[in-house]
């Protein structure tokens, strides 16, 4: 699909603004993401079902609202980092009728990961009711999303892009204008099934070598400077101990977690299938995620399937 990157955008995160912000959903991900919204001059207002959750975003000084409508008033953008679909049809269009609730001048932005069917839906019943929708699903994980490095894959109508820049370069450094409304969650579907197939690579090759006798610190830099060089590597390695930052380092504490990888990988699946196209090495990549998640680790990050291949040499 050459339009999906026709327009990339690169955006400074300096812009600041008094605009007001409604935060839906501050979760791992959506408590950075909205803390840069804060840092960046908006005036955020999050809100999000799990006391914990609110509790946590107050602390790091945050406004937090215990409803959906309090959050919303006078909202000129409103933002959700939501796990599901399901979700995001709950809150726009379910009981909670942000639809409904949010002025009429508001941009509306989804940066939750959600089938693209789904967004397409969210985007035609917003438009209906006279809103400018963008699907902005993410890439990064949660250290991007507290530093404010994102990249956004947008689907939307160009003006709801322009108009959702302010919010997005106040959480990314990269935006792209997929193409309209569900071309976001499209972009976003190749991407994770890409980082699954990358991950699950890294996890064989790291162990096979320190099963042969290698330190994993020296292979990795191996690896990080020859042709197997890839995200996971760069950033996540799933070895522990090999990378402080990892989540390998901190007992899998998500991150990124085994449950939303499996959701992810599904929607990709469903997304070749609806494409006609055999994906084998995504569908080996969703079954072995699937099992790991049978095994009781849906709640660790998904780097955990590295265990998948038992203990290793060092232990
Ligand atoms: P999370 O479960 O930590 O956070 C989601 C939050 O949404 C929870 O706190 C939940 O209580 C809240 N929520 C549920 N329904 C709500 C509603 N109606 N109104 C307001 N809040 C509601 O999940 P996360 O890791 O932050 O992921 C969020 C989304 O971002 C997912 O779609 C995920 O696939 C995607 N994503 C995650 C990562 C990552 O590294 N964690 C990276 C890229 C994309």
């Amino acid at each position: 699909m050459p339009q999906l990157a026709r327009h990339a955008v690169r955006y400074a995160s300096t812009y600041s603004s008094s605009a007001k912000v409604a935060f839906y959903g501050i979760g791992n991900m959506g408590r950075g993401m909205a803390l840069n919204l804060h840092k960046a001059g908006f005036e955020v207002t999050a809100f999000d079902p799990a006391v914990e959750a609110r509790n946590a975003a107050a602390a790091a000084g945050l406004r937090v609202a215990s409803t959906v409508e309090a959050a919303a008033e006078g909202a000129d953008y409103i933002v959700s980092m939501l796990p599901t679909g399901k979700h995001a049809v709950e809150l726009y269009l379910g009981q909670s009728r942000l639809l409904s609730r949010a002025s009429s001048a508001a941009t509306l932005v989804d940066c939750s990961t959600i089938d693209s069917h789904t967004a397409r839906e969210l985007g035609a019943a917003a438009a209906e009711r006279g809103f400018g929708f963008l699907d902005a699903p993410v890439s990064g994980g949660t250290a991007a999303a507290a530093a404010g490095t994102l990249a956004f894959m947008c689907g939307g109508a160009s003006e709801t892009f322009e108009r959702a820049k302010p919010v997005l370069g106040a959480m990314g450094k990269k935006l792209f204008h997929a193409g309209p409304a569900g071309a976001g969650q499209v972009a976003k579907a190749c991407n994770n099934m890409l980082l699954a197939i990358h991950m699950i690579g890294s996890t064989e090759a790291l162990s096979m070598g320190v099963r042969a006798g290698l330190a994993p610190e020296k292979l990795s830099e191996i690896l990080l400077a020859s042709s197997g060089r890839n995200w996971s590597l760069e950033v996540y390695n799933p070895f522990p101990g090999v990378m402080a930052t990892a989540p390998a380092s901190k007992g899998f504490a998500p991150g990124f977690m085994t449950d939303l990888m499996v959701k992810d990988l599904k929607l990709a699946l469903d997304a070749a299938e609806s494409s006609g196209l055999d994906v084998r090495m995504g569908r080996l990549a969703k079954d072995l995620f699937e099992e790991h998640q049978r095994l009781g680790h849906g709640h660790l990050d998904f780097s955990s399937i590295i265990n998948r291949l038992g203990p290793r040499a060092a232990d």
